[in-house]
């Protein structure tokens, strides 16, 4: 991106942040999601480092804060409501872990339980004040010393106890929960006035319907459960904050009723009456919470309400207190979150892919983008009717969502970044990998290629390409291949090499361990000797053999190529007659290699191999010991000693050739365990026959 485009995309992106920011903050009324919000700010930080000059002091960059809301009562915390710093990796837990100790100068009290940890839920914090067990007054954060007064609102969710349990009743729960000395405190003398705070949230199931009803009306949905809470919090009508629902966790006690653990303050919540979340739970040290976290990530998508991260508080309350405050934030909590579900980034391609059924479904290419700890690089558009939907054009900005194990999906398009070079996408009128007619659906919205085997000669063509004598790439046969096919996340074998972890781990059967190991066996073998490439290519006639005599052949040339475009440009050089000078390759097979070479479409398919970065190693011919020189060999049978792939590497290695069909031509053949038809063409040939113990000792 050269200046005069940074400049523009940085106005563009500037104006979209304030607008979103004005959405969310002014009007409580957001239309895309925090991570959208963040991933917007991200490109635009990341601008303003490239091109410093370009920062403005009215970039969303350069404040902090937004305006607030002026309706409601002011109320003053008489502790102030803290916010929590964020972590989003185990390093992270581990910096925030070194610097509380240094602070503490290592000093922690004896508990063997060092955390407490709670599932971080998305909503509403919020404090409540009980006099004489009576709920009275109950306010919003606010800016965390100073909040809004929405007791009346308040006292329509259906969880927030109107009264609490009592002295009675709470001693009675306090014993059962082992807490004798709390219930001894508390016996003798029960406080007037208690304090909790907690979170008001809204279960998925009703984010979901209101958000469908709001729809029906034409009015904008929520962008998520936590806007939804604190809209309905906020509303001057308590009617309408009834109607939706609020659900009501409590997490913390103010009031200090002998507590000395944060578990405590939760055991003494539950003995008040209140809902306290069952998930949460303490842990030994800092491994316990990186358990309790990945626990709790596989948990997200099956609970009822949504969650973003897990809070992680020292558990001791004096340990926590010493640690104190540094800006809003106490210095012994933090919110461990989950990475982010949604990102923006660039399309920078429509691909058409073509199904088992002959299905074309068109593939969104994007700049890869990380989501949910994992990179992505493609997903599917489904059909041409969903591409109009989104109303997406190549080179939008789009957004990228992916849910737990939910395949990518682009959910967005941010229009009001576009800057005029985007292009519409069009169905292709004839099938982009045989050229056969495509044909709609009758009444349906899918185009299909007309020609039945075209499924069959991809995959054929691909699984060739990944085959034992081609690119042998470990863990990748044909049934991966299969599974990258209906997800449409291969179109060729170029494809392969763009793959991207995330792209993978989404699939069935696919752990992300095997993800991970799947991408890195296809890029480590990006270097590639010259025959197997040229084998892998699958050029009609042209076998290993056929393969390594053009290996061979091109090796010769000078300057050594490694690289695609080289190799391009030597295989085009040679001509026909050329191609006929190689010994054992006939006017047929040159033929057919020079006719592919010089096809449009398999040099596109080359030069998209060339852009993956594949190496090409040229193999030196080997001077030395030439024993078989000359003899040509068939195998047969099972082999005991060695493999198949390792007897013919022995071979070639000596100068000597191999063959896989029978003819005159062939010196010996070789048997193994359970010789086939092969074996007994050979006999009535009259061909010389050898065992595999003979063959060893030859190469011996
Ligand atoms: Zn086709």
């Amino acid at each position: 991106m050269d200046k005069k485009e940074a400049r523009e995309r940085i106005e563009k992106l500037k104006k979209e942040i304030n607008y979103h920011r004005y959405l969310y903050h002014v009007l409580d009324a957001p239309d895309i999601s925090d991570a959208v919000f963040d991933s917007l700010k991200n490109e635009l930080e990341e601008l303003e480092y490239k091109f410093p000059d370009l920062v403005t002091p009215d970039s969303p960059t350069q404040r902090v804060g937004g305006e607030p809301l002026k309706e409601f009562e002011k109320i003053r915390h008489l502790t102030p409501m803290l916010s929590f710093n964020d972590a989003f990796s185990e390093q992270e837990m581990l910096e925030w872990e070194k610097r509380y100790l240094d602070f503490l100068s290592n000093k922690l009290s004896p508990l063997t339980k060092r955390y407490y940890c709670e599932l971080k839920i998305d909503g509403l914090a919020i404090e409540l004040i009980y006099r004489n067990d009576l709920f009275g007054v109950g306010a919003t954060r606010g800016d965390g010393k100073i909040g809004e007064d929405v007791t009346q609102n308040l006292k329509t969710v259906k969880a927030i106890p109107l009264r609490i349990l009592g002295q009675e009743l709470t001693v009675k729960n306090l014993r059962t929960a082992k807490l004798n000395e709390i219930a001894d405190k508390l016996e003798r003398d029960f406080p007037k006035e208690i304090i909790v705070r907690g979170e008001v949230f809204l279960n998925k199931k009703d984010f979901k319907k209101l958000n469908a009803e709001q729809e029906k009306q034409g009015l904008k949905a929520y962008a998520n459960p936590r806007n939804l809470a604190a809209g309905a919090i906020r509303q001057l009508d308590p009617k309408v904050t009834s109607s939706r629902n609020l659900d009501f966790f409590a997490y913390a006690l103010v009031t200090d009723l002998g507590q000395t653990t944060h578990e405590q303050e939760h055991l003494i919540l539950k003995a008040l009456g209140f809902k306290t979340n069952p998930h949460n739970q303490p842990a030994e040290n800092l491994t316990g919470v990186f358990e309790f976290h990945k626990k709790t990530q596989a948990l997200r998508e099956k609970l009822p309400y949504e969650i973003d991260g897990i809070v992680v508080i020292l558990n001791s309350e004096e340990d926590f207190r010493k640690a104190g405050i540094i800006g809003k934030a106490p210095r012994s909590a933090i919110a461990y979150k989950f990475s982010p579900r949604e990102a923006t980034t660039k399309l920078l391609n429509i691909q058409v892919q073509v199904g088992r059924t002959g299905a074309l479904t068109p593939v969104a290419i994007m700049e890869p983008v990380g989501i949910g700890g994992i990179t992505v690089s493609r997903a599917t558009l489904h059909n041409f009717d969903e591409i109009q939907r989104l109303g997406v054009k190549i080179n939008d900005t789009v957004v990228v969502s992916r849910a737990g194990d939910v395949i990518p999906q682009i959910t967005k398009v941010i229009t009001e970044l576009r800057s005029g070079k985007e292009k519409e996408f069009h169905m292709p009128k004839l099938c982009p990998m045989c050229n056969s007619p495509v044909a709609k659906d009758k009444d349906g919205v899918i185009y299909r290629c007309t020609n039945k085997n075209c499924f069959a000669r991809t995959r054929e063509s691909l699984d060739h390409f990944v085959s034992k004598a081609a690119f042998d790439i470990p863990g990748v046969g044909p049934k991966i291949i299969d599974r990258l096919l209906e997800e449409n996340l291969i179109h060729d074998a170029s494809d392969l090499f763009e793959l991207k972890e995330g792209d993978l781990a989404a699939l069935e059967r696919f752990g992300e361990k095997s993800a991970q190991n799947i991408i890195k066996s296809i890029q480590a073998r990006k270097k590639i000797e010259l025959r197997r490439f040229i084998y892998g290519l699958g050029v009609l006639h042209v076998g290993e053999e056929t393969a390594i005599l053009l290996a061979q052949k091109i090796s010769n040339y000078r300057p050594v190529i490694s690289n695609i475009s080289g190799f391009i440009k030597a295989m085009q050089g040679i001509d026909l007659n050329e191609l006929q000078k190689i010994p054992d390759i006939g006017p047929k097979v040159s033929e057919s290699i020079y006719n592919w070479f010089h096809n449009e479409k398999n040099v596109e398919f080359l030069k998209r191999l060339g852009k993956t970065g594949i190496e090409l190693i040229m193999e030196a011919i080997k001077e030395g010991k030439q024993k078989l020189k000359g003899l040509t060999f068939i195998l047969t049978g099972g082999l005991n000693a060695l493999s198949r792939e390792d007897a013919k590497e022995k071979i070639r290695e000596l100068g000597g050739k191999f063959s896989s069909s029978v003819s005159k031509e062939i010196d010996y053949v070789v048997t193994g365990t359970e010789p086939g038809s092969k074996y007994e063409k050979a006999k009535k040939m009259g061909l010389k026959i050898i065992s595999e113990e003979e063959f060893i000792k030859m190469i011996e």
